[in-house]
């Protein structure tokens, strides 16, 4: 019966343990082998997995699938960039960004079919709301760019990793698909799934303070932190869940985080905005935020979209605004803008959104029932 298959595709070690013993009698050896097929390998079909005995294939196959997102689009930059444009369903889709480096290679994950967060700067924004993607949307999204880099390097190196990095910073506010991200961060992290260390998965948040505790507790990674400006007036406006979770409470939530972790910083993400936010007296201010806490600052320049009112600022004002802050004892780097010409650079992505928080803005202001959506 296809329809009560389960997709293997996402489920952390312990529940593939739980489902091959409870649906095939199979003992736990046997979902460590099919992790090996599923991510190192990456099969996708149970009959290619050579050392499971035939008949337990077989009766894999009955109940049980490993279905992967499909690729609608793929954009290569100049600077070797590559962007997927991934169907989720009949009409939404996400992207994915891969950016290679000489020293290693990130894969940048959306966790939501647009984003809810309403950040005025960020192009995901202006898609509004849909949805959030499940455990094995996610890291679907790294089983295709894993399939799809190592065919394009067919006879290279193949030693090399061609994904070192994976960081939730493509569409989407991770934190609030909470439930579905945090297993998705345990496969990347398992080592019969992806096997990438703790420094090498990083989860970047618009500030939901109460998931931070909560990830504290549950997931060991690496946390950026998207803060954009150094005072609350400025933040209500720029990243508007601040209104709920203020600067202060949300730096205490930070630095319990590297606390209980025993980790070493949070990244702070800032948008450099032409005369918004990009002033010296910001990064002053933002030093006294900073100093003496395991804090680093990746200043990043804005990309521009289509119908946005903002300008990204003169390199002389990042420069300078980096000065400061790294005279003042708070490390800070310049984030490196990639793949701009195809629109895949950060704050770029927009995928195709179908906004179900204009349909619930909709059905309210027409008096019918509200729609919820879940965030
Ligand atoms: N919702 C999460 C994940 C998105 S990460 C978060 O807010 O952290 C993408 C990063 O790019 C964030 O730091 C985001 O604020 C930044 N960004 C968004 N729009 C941008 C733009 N137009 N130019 C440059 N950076 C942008």
């Amino acid at each position: 019966m296809a329809g009560e298959r389960v997709n293997l595709l996402g489920l952390p070690r312990a529940q593939l343990e739980a489902f091959v013993a409870q649906r095939l009698g199979a003992k736990p050896f046997r979902a460590r082998q099919l992790m090996k097929w599923i991510y190192r390998r990456g099969a996708a079909d149970f009959s290619a997995m050579s050392d499971l005995a035939r008949e337990f294939r077989t009766q894999l196959r009955e109940v049980a699938e490993i279905t992967v997102p499909q690729i609608v689009t793929e954009q290569v930059s100049s600077d070797g960039t590559r962007k997927w444009m991934l169907r989720m369903d009949q009409v939404q889709g996400i992207e994915t960004v891969y950016i290679p480096e000489p020293d290693r290679g990130t894969l940048c994950i959306s966790s939501q079919v647009g984003c809810a967060m309403d950040c005025t700067f960020c192009a995901t924004a202006q898609q509004g709301f849909n949805r959030n993607l499940s455990v094995a949307e996610i890291v679907g999204q790294v089983w295709l760019a894993q399939r799809e880099l190592t065919e394009s390097r067919a006879s290279a190196d193949g030693r090399t990793r061609a994904i070192t990095n994976i960081v939730f910073m493509g569409m989407g506010e991770p934190l609030a698909n909470y439930r579905n991200v945090v297993p998705a961060m345990h496969i990347f992290m398992d080592d019969l799934g992806y096997d990438l260390s703790r420094r090498r998965v990083t989860l970047s948040t618009s500030g939901l303070v109460p998931q931070i505790y909560k990830l504290a507790e549950e997931c060991n990674v690496a946390l950026a932190v998207s803060l954009h400006a150094p005072n609350d007036e400025l933040r209500n406006e720029l990243v508007p869940i601040n209104r709920k979770h203020p600067i202060d409470e949300l730096l205490a939530a930070c630095w319990h985080y590297i606390d209980q972790q025993n980790g070493r910083s949070v990244t702070f993400e800032y948008v450099m905005l032409d005369g918004v936010n990009d002033k010296p007296e910001h990064a002053r201010q933002l030093v006294r935020l900073l100093k003496g806490h395991p804090a680093k600052v990746n200043l990043i320049p804005f990309n521009v979209f289509p119908g946005t009112r903002y300008r990204r600022s003169p390199v002389a004002a990042i420069a300078r605004f980096r000065e400061i802050l790294n005279d003042h004892g708070v490390i800070a780097t310049t984030r490196k803008t990639r793949g701009g010409d195809i629109d895949a650079a950060c704050g770029q992505l927009a995928g195709k959104v179908t906004d179900r928080t204009l349909v619930r803005l909709g059905a309210k202001l027409g008096g019918g029932a509200l729609t919820a959506v879940e965030t």
